[in-house]
């Protein structure tokens, strides 16, 4: 870098736009489409301007509605003063979706860049998302991005080694990374644009190195003002050292500096977010989890009964998906009635995604021979991940009402399975539920009956679940003790070891006066108030589990929690909340005192530790804590809030702040609000203890509550295959296994998978090995050549280089 380019500031052109906020979707389609054109007018202006806008939803949205806007669009990002940034579909929350979502993000987004444009996007930007996992430096190398431009957590809330630097993945993966300062716009509520510059041009003098300055009105769009250009060109004029740039100019300016390393996770932002709108992040999750179900059954269903594979149709519901993850979106931070929007579009997403699995399933079935038994109810059973399944299987076969027979399970071979009767979902004569215990290798079949025989035992006749005086419940794999006020007072596995060191899923209502984003501190406060006990009742008491339902109640709220206790204690303990909220500005903690000494939480892409001073942290599917000589995994199908303190764990449950509420407006006393998360939701837990729960068992069990094993009658006709078998043989003991899917080029299939123990691994796929860095990812192509590396968009990475994030090889 030259003195000249040292001394330089990049005057960045962009408008900030969020498709969804304080607005619909609709406005924001309007504003798109204003924004763009005020940008090309701008542009038509003068010959100094250059314009930066990501995000493909947006290019998407101007393509279908405005196609003559879209031409000059592609006319100037030709010339170069229109620069494409970011690359992703959308500028998404960055804790909430899954590592699978980011990758889609980048997918489709450059997929749709490159056809359109016919250009590479090597610029990660994510200027408003509220924080950024230490996995994203690996994710943004594996899909082709070499920088990232971000701008929270500001300076007074996270301390940097400088504003320019290399981010590094625990993988070793690294991005130029720059922090924006200041704010990403100007507009009446910002600094002006002459104070920003001037500021900006002290920094450059400080620091010695360039710095970017961004300028133009945002949020809901709007783009630089002709007085903006005028200010820049008057500078310019004046011989100042700033020009009209690009992000893509900037990092390229910087890419041999020599710039100091941090290796950790730019948070923590609007702590509030992990929290906020339960049903958008319950809906995102079975979104994210039946797509993937979807497609790995879709993939199966292609490469073993020869149906087509709904390629387009997967990338529109990831599209929907995708568009739903946006910053304010899945933050839920936008009005009631944009929630309300993403609560259909995640629905349709959910149809789309079930629509497909069924049909991929059906065809799977076509393949396997008839039962030898049509007398019997016949359970086809399909594991659809990557990992094994060892869970109770719950089950209602069709019995036509035959409330007389006496019947059993069976196994593929004849043997009795143990199982009991269930309640029945439905109040009506006949139905029979039941629970089984049931292994399943990854990517399986099995086919099990229901069958009458003297032997075995009749539906009961009664309702399920007499309220109860014990409070001692006792399985051979587990012991509960309930407390006076409803939490667990005592949780014994099989080794005699109590689980917690006080009573655990204790409930505690927090005063949270905070707004929406949870705005102006790091941490809720674990006090407050508990809960009263009101009633226990024994739901079930069978050959496979006991399942004790507690009640509790406080103020106007309601929790219910049905404990499920297996017979055998290498299953998990399950923790079934039904959950009824009517407090306001108030949220349920929920405490599992571990008496941890460290805690991990899965987050996109890998895993981080996290700090245990109760600052409220997001995490994905799991968190898993250690003790001396002792480990835990606390698995959730729907939440992503946590803090920890003093040996303990706290699920943040729900919050209930007044929707859209932005410091500093104060909340009036008796004026009129609409608070978030009034009513009823449920969610389930999973909890394993024992000498050693490893990340990989944390992995098998969030994939098994997250991605159910699909239970279906067999009423096959045709095929020949065996009563159970595998479409895909697997081993990858230190791997997690994410997605499975047909690529999107081509006729081979895409394995993801994921190094979980930090030591590296080997994956075998039908008898290939692929190696895997330690904390790395590898996308893995299935095709007539074996077993190859991919990079996230699927392209091949050479031979010699497996391991894609070191700087300057991709
Ligand atoms: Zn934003």
């Amino acid at each position: 870098m030259t003195d000249d380019q040292a001394r330089t500031l990049h005057m960045i052109g962009n408008a900030h736009l969020d498709p969804v906020w304080l607005w619909r979707w609709q406005e924001g389609c309007a504003e798109a489409i204003g924004t763009c054109r005020a940008a090309m007018d701008r542009l038509e202006e003068g010959a100094g301007f250059v314009f930066s806008k990501g995000e493909a939803h947006i290019y998407a949205w101007i393509e279908e509605l405005e196609p003559d806007l879209f031409e000059q669009i592609r006319h100037y990002v030709r010339q170069g003063r229109w620069v494409v940034v970011n690359g992703w579909w959308i500028q998404p929350d960055c804790n909430i979706p899954s590592g699978e979502s980011v990758i889609r993000q980048a997918l489709y987004g450059k997929r749709y860049f490159r056809e359109k444009f016919g250009i590479d996007v090597p610029t990660g930007y994510n200027v408003d998302s509220f924080g950024h996992p230490g996995t994203f430096p690996m994710l943004l190398r594996h899909t082709g991005s070499t920088s990232y431009t971000f701008m929270r957590p500001n300076a007074s809330e996270l301390d940097l080694p400088g504003e320019i630097f290399r981010w590094r993945s625990p993988d070793g993966s690294e991005v130029t990374a720059f922090r924006i300062q200041g704010a990403y716009n100007t507009s009446k509520r910002e600094m002006p644009l002459p104070e920003k510059t001037d500021l900006h041009f002290r920094k450059i003098a400080e620091a010695g190195h360039p710095f970017m300055c961004f300028y133009g009105v945002g949020n809901h769009g709007g783009a630089p003002t002709q007085a903006n250009i005028a200010e820049i060109e008057r500078r310019i004029a004046a011989g100042e050292a700033l020009r009209f740039s690009d992000p893509q100019t900037f990092f390229e300016a910087v890419q041999d500096g020599d710039w100091p390393v941090f290796d950790d996770e730019l948070q923590f932002h609007a702590v509030g977010c992990y929290a906020a709108a339960s049903s958008l992040k319950t809906l995102n999750r079975k979104a994210e989890s039946l797509l993937e179900q979807a497609e790995a059954a879709a993939t199966l269903a292609a490469r073993h009964a020869g149906v087509a594979y709904p390629r387009a149709e997967f990338e529109r519901l990831w599209r929907i998906l995708l568009f739903n993850q946006f910053h304010d979106t899945l933050g839920g931070t936008s009005l009631e009635s944009a929630c309300v929007d993403s609560e259909r579009e995640l629905g349709g997403v959910i149809h789309g995604a079930e629509l497909a699995l069924n049909a991929a399933v059906r065809h799977l079935a076509r393949t396997i021979a008839p039962s030898g038994h049509p007398e019997d109810a016949t359970m086809l059973l399909v594991n659809t991940n990557g990992q094994p399944a060892a869970c109770l299987m719950e089950a209602e076969p069709w019995v036509d009402k035959d409330i007389v027979s006496k019947r059993i399970v069976v196994d593929e071979d004849g043997r009795p399975v143990p199982f009991q009767y269930a309640d029945p979902h439905g109040k009506t004569t006949g139905l029979q539920r039941i629970v089984f215990p049931l292994e399943m290798p990854p990517y399986s079949w099995r086919m099990l009956r229901f069958a009458v025989d003297d032997s075995g035992e009749r539906a009961p006749p009664v309702a399920f679940g007499a309220p109860t005086e014990a409070r001692v419940f006792e399985t051979a794999g587990y012991r509960l003790e309930i407390d006076r006020d409803g939490a667990i007072a005592s949780l014994r596995g099989a080794d005699g070891r109590e689980i917690f060191a006080s009573p655990g899923h204790r409930a505690i209502l927090v005063h949270d006066p905070t707004d929406t984003w949870g705005h102006g501190g790091k941490s809720f406060g674990t006090e407050g108030e508990g809960m009263r006990l009101e009633q226990v009742r024994l739901i079930e008491d069978g050959r496979v589990r006991k399942v004790v339902e507690i009640t509790c109640a406080a103020r106007e709220s309601r929790m219910v929690t049905s404990v499920v206790l297996p017979e055998d204690g290498e299953f998990p303990v399950e923790l079934r909340v039904h959950l009824d909220w009517r407090e306001r500005r108030t949220l349920l903690r929920l405490a599992y005192p571990f008496g941890a000494e460290a805690m991990e939480c899965e987050v996109p892409g890998g895993w981080a530790a996290r700090r245990m001073d109760g600052s409220e942290v997001p995490a994905l599917r799991w968190v898993r804590v250690r003790t001396a000589g002792h480990e835990a995994v606390l698995v959730n199908e729907s939440k992503y809030s946590f803090a920890a303190r003093d040996g303990t764990v706290f699920l943040t449950a729900v919050r209930a702040p007044v929707y859209a509420h932005h410091d500093p407006i104060p909340v009036v006393e008796g004026a009129r609000y609409r608070f978030m998360d009034q009513g009823e939701q449920s969610f389930s837990l999973w909890l394993k203890a024992g000498s050693h729960v490893s990340r990989k068992d944390a992995a098998t069990l969030a994939d098994t509550l997250n991605k159910p094993i699909i239970v279906t009658p067999h009423v096959s006709r045709s095929g020949t295959a065996a009563p159970t078998g595998g479409w895909l043989t697997l081993a990858a003991e230190g791997a997690q296994v994410s997605t499975l899917k047909m690529a999107e080029d081509g006729g081979g299939a895409v394995l993801r998978v994921w190094d979980l123990d930090g030591t590296g691994c080997e994956v075998g796929v039908d008898g290939a090995v692929a190696t895997v860095r330690p904390h790395a990812i590898a996308t893995l192509g299935l095709g007539e050549a074996g077993v190859t590396h991919l990079d996230g968009l699927e392209r091949a990475l050479p031979q010699a280089d497996q391991a894609p994030g070191r700087p300057g090889v991709l």
